[in-house]
């Protein structure tokens, strides 16, 4: 059974170490450091200190690209690279630029393998790819927003949708459209992960919860089968998407094993340890028995002490932490 969390609270060793030995008390056997554009502009060479501090208290190291382009999960970390580079960002079909690149972009390509060839450097196992997806507006994901508020439709989009469908790309969201975005995702993915393994590290893919094509691919199955995936998972933030606990994650976690089993790919599930209710962390727990239950054997939760230094902490850090810990010992077969 693998148990982990996500960390990025300090690049202080001092203080990082600390922490380690605390998510070690907690029964973490892994752990997925961010590496966001600003380690790696700034933070490279401590990265590989921490990375190495991480095995030597026995954690698996993951990896993630968080916010990278602002393509991959993590509204935190701003993308200077987005910054940098307004033309190669994504255009909603009216027209609009979106603060986000786009997954054809080629010279993107090259900063993601530039950016592999960095992570690798710091001696981490597993790259951690965590939700990918395209611009979206909250109310076009609700439902309510224009038809033709989605991305990408840049030039660069258009032209190849054009010699591949024969048609000009069309303003509102249809089915050749729908797969053009599910090529693109998964294009770009064939690409990185076979770069990530030629660089000695496997592939971890996480998914946003709801099977969209507004947001990410429409069939999961299409990412899971990409051969460089080792891993496929999906985060069920119950609380934060207001949904009943055991019919969400119990739902999701299925969908990701019977995927994961027919492709022969491992199953990893995320738990919300960040914005939980107070009264409500006991909840935290029964997600980690509930994956375990289901059989997944490798259950992460994002991220490290409750989100205890930012905004979106839960409100009583301490006691999701300690309940974390205690389900995360209690499915490794420990006792407390
Ligand atoms: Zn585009």
């Amino acid at each position: 059974m693998k148990t982990g969390v996500a960390y990025f609270e300090t690049r202080n060793p001092k203080h990082v170490l600390t922490d380690l030995k605390d998510m070690v008390d907690k029964n973490c056997n892994f752990v997925v450091h961010t590496y966001s554009e600003y380690d790696l502009n700034f933070n490279s060479l401590v990265m590989r200190d921490i990375v190495k501090l991480s095995q030597e208290m026995g954690l698996e190291v993951y990896i993630n690209p968080w916010g990278l382009g602002r393509v991959f999960g993590g509204p935190e970390p701003y993308s200077h690279y987005v910054a940098e580079h307004p033309e190669e960002c994504q255009r909603t079909a009216d027209g609009r630029h979106a603060p986000i690149i786009c997954m054809n972009s080629e010279p993107f390509r090259q900063y993601m393998k530039f950016w592999i060839d960095s992570a690798a450097e710091t001696g981490a196992e597993v790259v951690f790819w965590d939700e990918p997806h395209f611009h979206y507006t909250l109310d076009v994901l609700m439902g309510t927003g224009k038809d033709d508020e989605w991305a990408c439709a840049c030039g660069m989009c258009r032209d190849i949708f054009k010699e591949r469908f024969g048609r000009e790309m069309p303003k509102v969201l249809d089915e050749e459209v729908i797969q053009f975005r599910d090529d693109t995702i998964t294009d770009m993915f064939i690409d990185l992960t076979a770069y990530t393994k030629q660089k000695g590290m496997k592939n971890a893919v996480c998914v946003l919860p709801e099977e969209n094509p507004i947001v990410g691919v429409s069939k999961w199955e299409l990412l899971a089968e990409i051969p460089h995936v080792d891993i496929f998972g999906t985060d069920p933030y119950w609380m934060i998407f207001n949904k009943p606990l055991d019919d969400y994650v119990r739902s999701s976690t299925r969908r990701v094993l019977d995927i994961c089993n027919e492709k022969g790919k491992e199953a990893q599930m995320w738990v919300q340890a960040f914005m939980i209710f107070e009264g409500r962390e006991a909840e935290v727990g029964q997600a980690v028995q509930i994956m375990a239950e289901e059989g997944c054997k490798n259950i992460a939760a994002w991220a490290y002490n409750g989100f205890a230094f930012m905004n979106h902490k839960c409100q009583d850090h301490e006691k999701v932490w300690e309940i974390l810990g205690e389900a995360f010992g209690e499915v490794r077969g420990k006792v407390g």
